[in-house]
């Protein structure tokens, strides 16, 4: 409970894959706490400096002033105790202390809004949101469209080869694919276009 205002926080999180407008969510939800007058941090992770150092941004565009940290406990070094809304984009990166710091804003009163991607790009559960599912007042499953069929999409495919669980990069690495079209690990396409391109070479070689 927050000691000034006597109001229960508590956390709301809006995840699904890429392009399923968790930042637009998460920026319209903000937007609407500023219209009430509430005190509004907003928060993202550095390794998330796609667009902009200091904003949130979706992929439509969607713009929100924010505060870059490297984990989750600098969070509370930047947080204001006046703020009654904290707002956090990409939340998978910045680690399992997002969850505790998560609850502790809660605990202290404030309304904590949390976006990030529930699965990675092999679909296997992104830890820390399913924890933070568990211990949220308040969930929100975006859908993307599937790029393959236009279908609601939640899976995040990865278009280039790599094991890596984070590799942050252009749009055009990643696409949404529904449960049907989503294929884990390496595309067909692109195993399809390397045949091709290698047959190709092996025809100039010859
Ligand atoms: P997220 O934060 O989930 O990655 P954003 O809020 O940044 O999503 O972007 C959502 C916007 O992306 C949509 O409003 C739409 O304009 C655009 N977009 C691009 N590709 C897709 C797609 N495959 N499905 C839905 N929206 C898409
Ligand atoms: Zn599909």
């Amino acid at each position: 409970m927050d000691i000034v205002t006597g109001h229960t926080g508590w956390i709301e999180v809006v995840c699904g894959p890429m392009f399923s407008g968790k930042s637009e969510e998460l920026i319209r939800r903000l937007r609407r706490a500023k219209i009430a007058r509430k005190r509004v941090q907003v928060f993202k992770p550095v390794i998330d400096s796609r667009y902009s150092r200091d904003e949130i941004v979706s992929h439509a565009d969607s713009r929100m002033p924010s505060q870059i940290v490297a984990d989750a406990n600098e969070i509370l070094r930047h947080l204001d105790w006046r703020t009654q809304v904290v707002g956090i984009d990409e939340a998978n990166f910045l680690g399992s202390g997002v969850v505790e710091v998560a609850q502790q804003l809660a605990d202290t009163g404030k309304q904590v809004i949390i976006a990030g991607l529930d699965t990675d790009y092999l679909g296997r559960p992104f830890a820390p949101i399913p924890e933070l599912l568990a211990q949220a007042e308040s969930i929100t499953k975006t859908l993307a469209i599937c790029m393959r069929c236009g279908n609601p999409a939640k899976h995040t495919q990865r278009l280039v080869q790599s094991e890596d669980l984070i590799v942050v990069g252009a749009t055009d690495m990643y696409e949404a694919r529904c449960r049907r079209c989503f294929e884990p690990g390496v595309p067909r396409q692109e195993q399809f276009q390397f045949v091709l391109a290698d047959r190709e070479k092996t025809a100039m070689e010859r």
